[in-house]
């Protein structure tokens, strides 16, 4: 066969000559809406390409953005990426000093900067050695400053291509907040191929027709590759900008007719808390994507249930470009009655195929026992950026820290993080499932189980409640909802009732700030 790389400027040349006229919406900060097509979002894509040439990028240089989900920050991926750079997204929810450390550990020479953002790009800039020069996206009203619009004004559209699709294409460090920052290489054919895993109808199921918006940041493990999907079936594609709020959301997904969103839990629930209380509903929404923190069976079955959408529980990480398993039906779980149907779909679900995974448990092989969790596939990490020592095991396979099992039907349940597992007298106990039922309570509106340090029996498990505004349920009826469910030795030693759960850089639930705040919360005599 022809040897065609596969390099993700095929995907946006791809949507300019044959879904030239699908549109790119944008939500920029004022609230406001822009409006450009495939067509011109890859002509000014390629003239930014020119200006970074110019600039003296070459191939493999990395250039950072710091950014929402925008259309400038969509144009500058594939300008960056397309002429062979690394696009190294950063979290703009990081301090400047962890910014700092992880532009200085890639050696990001230029940082493209949302104008909303700007100070904290000055901060880096003034403490990182590797950072020349800062471009704000789009428009300045600061005539000193650099600004994209202006820079590709002179340009001439660059050509595309001409390098191997093993090149890198993108980097992402998975954490700065703690330890050695780590950093994620995407090649090229890596997110090529998950291009091609995730449009098929049992993983995203993205079509032409369809209007997509990603919730899910591009600055953190490709906005789970829906700014490659989109373009490369050519629906429509919606960039909600920074005010990821409920009211925010539910009238962008109205008004640009949104068929397909991908969020994290806490947003979804976000979005349906503030529907229900205002009596609306999520319009012509028909999938929902859940994914990046496991999501309770509560909030899958209000979203399935009384807001009608086909739910996809997603599972992966920022070290496998992001996707490793998701929930759809097969011809197995059709056959099975309602409530053991749910059950078995409300898990993180199967493999597409180029993903391998296995659960290693200490007992019989075969069996359904939790285990750690590994994988290896074609967009799956061999070693993090910087580093000489494989990521993996000897066969490439990666310890992905999360405790699973695999069910009869094949669906892989996680049960917990291994960080999070609480270990009470040297047996775990899974504050997943905990978490799951305690939510079940109507006046729960975030549940997190954290371990407390315990002189008896090493660690016992705390529960942690946000209940809704003016609730008055007491403890006994919060445990009285996990009791039943579980063996007793897993209830909860006490319960802690806060008024906003905290949230991670990612929008997660922080169970590390409420292990350490708590982790003595139950005394010495405990
Ligand atoms: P981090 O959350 O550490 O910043 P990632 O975004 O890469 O980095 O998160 C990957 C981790 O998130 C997984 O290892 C897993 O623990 C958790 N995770 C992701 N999706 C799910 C899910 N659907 N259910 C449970 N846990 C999930």
């Amino acid at each position: 066969m022809l040897s065609w790389p596969l390099t993700v400027n095929r995907i946006l040349e791809h949507a300019e000559r044959w879904h030239g006229n699908r549109e790119v919406i944008s939500v920029g900060a004022d609230g406001g809406i822009v409006r450009k097509t495939y067509a011109q979002c890859a002509d000014r894509a390629r003239r930014l390409s020119a200006a970074l040439s110019d600039r003296g990028v070459r191939t493999g240089d990395r250039v950072a953005t710091l950014a929402w989900n925008t259309g400038e920050h969509f144009e500058a991926w594939y300008a960056i990426m397309c002429i062979g750079a690394v696009c190294h997204t950063l979290n703009p929810r990081m301090d400047a000093p962890n910014l700092t450390r992880i532009a200085e550990h890639a050696g990001t020479r230029l940082l493209l900067v949302d104008p909303s953002l700007l100070p904290l790009a000055q901060a880096m800039h003034a403490a990182c050695p590797t950072i020349e020069e800062i471009w704000v996206l789009g428009h300045s009203g600061d005539r000193t400053l650099n600004a994209t619009d202006a820079l590709i004004g002179e340009q001439q559209p660059a050509a595309w291509g001409g390098f191997g699709e093993e090149q890198a294409a993108g980097l992402c460090y998975t954490s700065g907040t703690a330890g050695d920052p780590k950093g994620v290489l995407y090649s090229h054919r890596a997110n090529f191929l998950h291009t091609l895993m995730v449009i098929q109808p049992d993983v995203f199921g993205l079509r032409a027709i369809d209007t997509v918006l990603p919730i899910v940041p591009m600055f953190h493990a490709n906005a789970w590759g829906l700014v490659f999907a989109a373009p490369a079936v050519g629906a429509k594609l919606v960039l909600p900008g920074r005010h990821l709020d409920g009211a925010s959301l539910l009238r962008l997904i109205g008004e640009e007719k949104v068929s397909i969103a991908a969020a994290v839990p806490t947003v979804w629930q976000g979005l349906v808390d503030h529907a229900d209380a205002n009596g609306e509903t999520l319009g012509p929404l028909a999938r929902a994507v859940v994914g990046g923190a496991a999501c309770l069976p509560s909030l899958l079955r209000r979203l399935a249930d009384e807001h009608d959408l086909d739910v996809r529980h997603a599972w992966g990480m920022t070290e496998m470009s992001p996707l490793g398993t998701i929930s759809a039906p097969t011809a197995d779980t059709l056959a099975l009655p309602e409530e053991a149907r749910r059950a078995v779909e409300g898990a993180q679900g199967r493999p597409p195929l180029g993903v391998e995974l296995r659960v290693e448990t200490a007992g019989t092989p075969g069996s359904d026992a939790a285990g750690k969790l590994k994988i290896r596939g074609f967009a799956m990490i061999e070693r993090y950026y910087g580093d000489s020592a494989p990521a993996g095991d000897d066969g490439g396979w990666f310890d992905t820290g999360d405790v699973a099992r695999i069910d009869a039907h094949g669906f892989m349940h996680i049960t917990d993080r291994e960080k999070d597992v609480v270990k009470s007298g040297g047996e775990w106990i899974s504050s997943q499932e905990l978490e799951a039922l305690a939510a079940e309570h109507c006046d729960v509106v975030h549940a997190a189980v954290v371990a407390a340090d315990s002189k008896q029996w090493g660690e016992r498990p705390l529960l942690i409640v946000q209940l809704l505004p003016g609730a008055c349920c007491s403890d006994e009826d919060l445990l009285a909802q996990i009791a039943g469910s579980v063996p007793r030795w897993w209830l909860p030693d006490a319960v802690v009732r806060v008024d906003a759960m905290p949230l991670g850089l990612t929008g997660k639930i922080d169970k590390r700030a409420l292990r350490d705040t708590y982790r003595d919360h139950l005394g010495s005599g405990a």
